[in-house]
């Protein structure tokens, strides 16, 4: 990684460097990918002043007093997205014994490591998240709420979150946090406060009861999952009339539905229903991609966590296994269809499935299927900020948005992988890495081999 540093200010070397707010600060670079043009452009200049960005474009004339930052033979791009982690969880070790360390970890100690997972996140470039689903078995901690409000306060370092509370589902479905476990053992069956429902009415409560308490966006399940013991990785978890309550609660309330869905059935039930985006969609079925096509649902593939899994079917317990291995077989048709279709595609990568901090290695999957890589940037950029309803705000380098900047060696659209070496992130204006990252997340984090076998 080769980056000259012209400095005119000292930076601080850890954390987020202090920085007068009327302070210009030009940020240069040899190419600038503005977040929505199909090619990039030379001799990128970022001009900021506070948390916004003045101007951005090629060859503009650096102001008189500004403070230059020249990051070399390097690309400007905004900050990276991510439309599906789970910053407060991680489940990428072996499944059982992070089952029983969800029970033996009280929620505190599972908060505090989550800003670590936070920290990684955001040194790796992804300067906004939507974390979708943050659940403790028999605990009600807002955890994904807490860490959200932490960050925006300031108290410590990580993306911008929007968050989803504790996702909703059915009983005995993908989101039952009992589920696979002995009956009753925690004393109790889970309701709308475990964000469980079984009608069309008790999904309404549980929309209003997570937005009380935080929701940003409403995530539910619609369909069975691969990591969960009780059910079928594909066969559908709500009727019809409970997804069309699920739609109209949160769309009144004006937040964005998202669902998790596998199955052809469920997907189609739920576009039907009026869903912003569905999540993983591994049997999606060409025409089920034709409608989603014409209500202008999002896709969000997440690639990652099917090739994680994939690549590490030993910690997972046979029944587990052979529902990855349907997901992970279905998903690369579904996803190359979706790309020849023109669905709109959205960047999400079901972080905690894998360590957090190696988003960006989802851009190479989507590469590797047969996404152009500029339309790959574009899913983590202008994409995502559309789905996420923050467009106005973030998501391209533009005069007027907020100064979420990052930058990678080289040229990503010659070499995708340059967005797993961005060596310089800005969020809001502030400098939260420059050169080496602080942090790696946890130890489970570093010391897991790369993510390279394909699965195809
Ligand atoms: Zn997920």
């Amino acid at each position: 990684m080769k980056i000259t540093s012209r400095v005119l200010v000292i930076l601080l070397s850890l954390g987020i460097a202090t920085q007068a707010a009327d302070q210009l600060i030009v940020l240069k670079a040899a190419r600038l990918f503005d977040g929505k043009s199909n090619t990039l452009s030379q001799n990128a200049v970022v001009i900021v002043q506070g948390d916004k960005i003045v101007d951005a474009g090629s060859n503009l004339p650096i102001p008189s007093g500004a403070q230059v930052i020249d990051l070399g033979d390097a690309t400007l791009a905004p900050g990276f997205m991510d439309a599906h982690t789970h910053l407060t969880a991680d489940f990428s070790g072996n499944y059982n014994e992070r089952r029983l360390q969800q029970l033996d970890l009280n929620v505190s100690e599972q908060a505090i490591r989550a800003t670590a997972f936070a920290r990684a996140t955001v040194e790796a470039g992804f300067t906004t998240v939507r974390d979708m689903g943050s659940r403790f078995v028999a605990s009600h901690e807002f955890v994904d709420v807490a860490l959200r409000n932490s960050i925006n306060k300031g108290v410590i370092v990580g993306p911008r979150m929007l968050v989803a509370t504790k996702g909703i589902g059915a009983t005995g479905g993908h989101f039952d946090p009992t589920g696979g476990f002995r009956d009753f053992l925690f004393g109790r069956e889970p309701d709308y406060t475990d964000g469980i429902a079984n009608s069309p009415d008790e999904i309404r409560k549980t929309v209003r009861f997570e937005v009380k308490n935080g929701a940003d966006v409403i995530k539910a399940a619609v369909s069975g999952g691969v990591l969960s013991l009780g059910d079928e990785v594909d066969t559908p978890q709500l009727t019809p009339a409970e997804m069309t309550a699920l739609v109209d609660e949160s769309h009144r309330l004006r937040k964005r539905v998202a669902v998790h869905c596998h199955g052809d059935q469920a997907a189609r039930e739920a576009i039907e229903a009026g869903v912003d985006s569905i999540e993983h969609g591994s049997f999606m079925k060409p025409e089920t991609l034709t409608m989603m096509k014409k209500k202008g649902a999002f896709l969000t593939p997440t690639l990652m966590a099917s090739e994680w899994i994939m690549g590490k079917l030993d910690n997972y317990p046979p029944v587990l296994q052979a529902k990855a291995k349907a997901a992970t077989a279905a998903r690369s048709e579904m996803f190359r269809n979706a790309v020849k279709m023109g669905i709109k595609i959205s960047f999400g990568t079901d972080a905690a499935v894998y360590p957090h901090g190696q988003n960006a290695k989802e851009f190479k999957l989507m590469v590797d299927l047969g996404m152009s890589a500029v339309d790959a940037l574009k899913s983590a950029t202008a994409n995502d900020a559309e789905l996420l309803g923050i467009g106005q705000k973030v998501g391209t380098l533009e005069k007027g948005k907020l100064a979420d900047v990052i930058a990678m060696p080289g040229d990503p659209t010659f070499d995708i992988t340059a967005t797993e070496r961005v060596s310089f992130v800005m969020k809001e204006g502030k400098i939260i890495r420059q050169g080496l990252p602080t942090s790696r997340g946890t130890a489970e984090a570093t010391s897991s081999p790369d993510v390279s076998d394909p699965v195809d």
